[in-house]
């Protein structure tokens, strides 16, 4: 098979965005034409990353091809080319090629622990520059120069810069404070694309009743949510939950806040807790209506305390005006009905979302179809490109959308080159 090799140094391919879709995109231009910027406006790169405050950083989830519309859904056919292409394998190994480390849980995630993120931005971009890239950092573009159906030069910090083609890896609104505010949709509009309206994804949800004073940062491990609209029900959902000054949060929460968002514009939404999802109603009938001894002293936090949180239980009477430290034997019939309600349908109304800086994604973005899944090449204008966050594609928790980025920034860079005449002998 021919070696592809690098063409001649022509005009550059500029990358708009140092974060990993648009590093991704360097490094795989700069293997087939020479003359490859990224331009960021931070000062340092990847700085979503780099500000995680918890949590290690999911990279990728072992997943077959087979499995992608499962978790893509309808935006399964646009994501395909470049996940087959380049999908959680390829990624993590060239992650640990760069020196980045990724563990592994034992099963099907992979992740970048807490203390390696900070150095994530700079070890990705040296890599790229060691392949031959410029990075310029504190570069913000601000606007695309387009003249007869292509994009001639790109503005930065002021300066006119001409180009030989542009990959747009701007990320998206969220958490803007690292740097994706809203330029890359401004790109794409100029160019003629469609935005599909963005709103709040994998963020907390502020709820009207006001427990946070006292809740707040209370970790439920195992609940299951039922999610109502106007009463009626909506889905069903288990993990783990966290209770803040606002409101929910916690894994459960961010994963199904973008649904619950979408159905908050038609009606009353609730989510309804159980916090025993094990016990049945009747179980816990049984458990406190049986004949107790008078001389059993055991109190409801000692029964009760293998399945809550302490920080839930000490807090119950401001909740059901029920003390924790009531022994059991002495429950009025009243108090029971009480108890076993909060267990098993502990009900929230939601009010609203919190603010963009506190979300991990947004629904919408640069509407897809209007550009080729494999290339990632605009319909619209023949030398741009787009890639990662700034479409509107959003894959669920757990490092799809890590690796969407990743993916589509390799096939948007590759492409960019391969245009360009990479590869072709002269
Ligand atoms: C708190 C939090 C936790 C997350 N956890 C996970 C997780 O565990 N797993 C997972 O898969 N995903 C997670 N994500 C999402 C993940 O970070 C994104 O999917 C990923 O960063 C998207 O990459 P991107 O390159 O498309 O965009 P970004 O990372 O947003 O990078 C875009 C870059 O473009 C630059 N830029 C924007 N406009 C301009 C301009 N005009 N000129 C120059 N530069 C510009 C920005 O400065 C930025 O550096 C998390 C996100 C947040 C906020």
């Amino acid at each position: 098979m021919a070696k592809s090799r690098k063409t001649e140094k022509g005009l550059p391919i500029a990358i708009i965005g140092g974060g990993p879709a648009g590093l991704s995109a360097a490094i795989a231009a700069v293997k087939k034409y020479k003359n490859v910027i990224v331009y960021d406006k931070n000062p340092e790169p990847a700085k979503k990353i780099k500000e995680l405050a918890y949590d290690p950083f999911i990279v990728a989830e072992k997943l077959d091809s087979d499995k992608f519309e499962d978790v893509y859904g309808d935006k399964y056919s646009f994501i395909a080319p470049a996940l087959k292409s380049y999908g959680w394998k390829e990624i993590t190994e060239q992650l640990e090629k760069m020196g980045i480390k990724v563990s592994n849980n034992g099963k099907d995630r992979f992740s970048i622990e807490q203390q390696d993120l900070g150095r994530f931005g700079e070890v990705f971009k040296k890599s790229a520059e060691s392949e031959g890239i410029v990075y310029k950092k504190s570069s913000r573009v601000t606007d695309l120069v387009i003249s007869r159906g292509k994009v001639k030069s790109v503005v930065v910090n002021g300066v006119t810069h001409p180009v030989s083609a542009v990959v747009v890896a701007c990320g998206s609104f969220s958490s803007p404070k690292s740097g994706s505010t809203k330029d890359g949709y401004a790109f794409a509009e100029k160019a003629g694309h469609e935005i599909i309206p963005i709103k709040p994804a994998f963020v907390g949800l502020e709820t009207r009743e006001k427990y946070g004073k006292f809740l707040d940062g209370v970790e439920v491990r195992d609940c299951l949510i039922r999610v109502s609209l106007d009463e009626e029900l909506q889905f069903v959902d288990r993990g783990k939950l966290r209770f803040t000054g606002y409101g929910l949060s916690g894994e459960i929460i961010l994963n199904n806040s973008a649904k619950i968002i979408e159905i908050l514009e038609k009606g009353e939404v609730k989510i309804h807790m159980d916090q025993v999802p094990d016990l049945s109603r009747f179980e816990i009938n049984r458990f406190l209506n049986q004949e107790f001894p008078v001389t059993d002293r055991t109190t409801l936090f000692q029964h009760l305390n293998p399945y809550l949180p302490d920080g839930l239980l000490g807090v119950m009477d401001k909740i059901i005006r029920v003390h924790s430290n009531r022994p059991v034997a002495f429950l009025s019939s009243l108090e029971k009905k009480h108890i076993m309600l909060w267990l098993k349908d502990f009900p929230f109304t939601i009010k609203g979302a919190r603010p963009f800086n506190e979300t991990r994604g947004v629904l919408g973005g640069v509407a897809l179809d209007d550009i080729d899944p494999k290339t990632m090449r605009s319909n619209k204008i023949k030398n741009l490109y787009f890639a990662g966050e700034v479409l509107d594609l959003l894959g669920p928790w757990g490092g799809y959308n890590f690796e969407m980025a990743f993916s589509t920034g390799r096939l948007a860079g590759l492409s960019a080159a391969n245009d360009n005449g990479a590869g072709k002998k002269k």
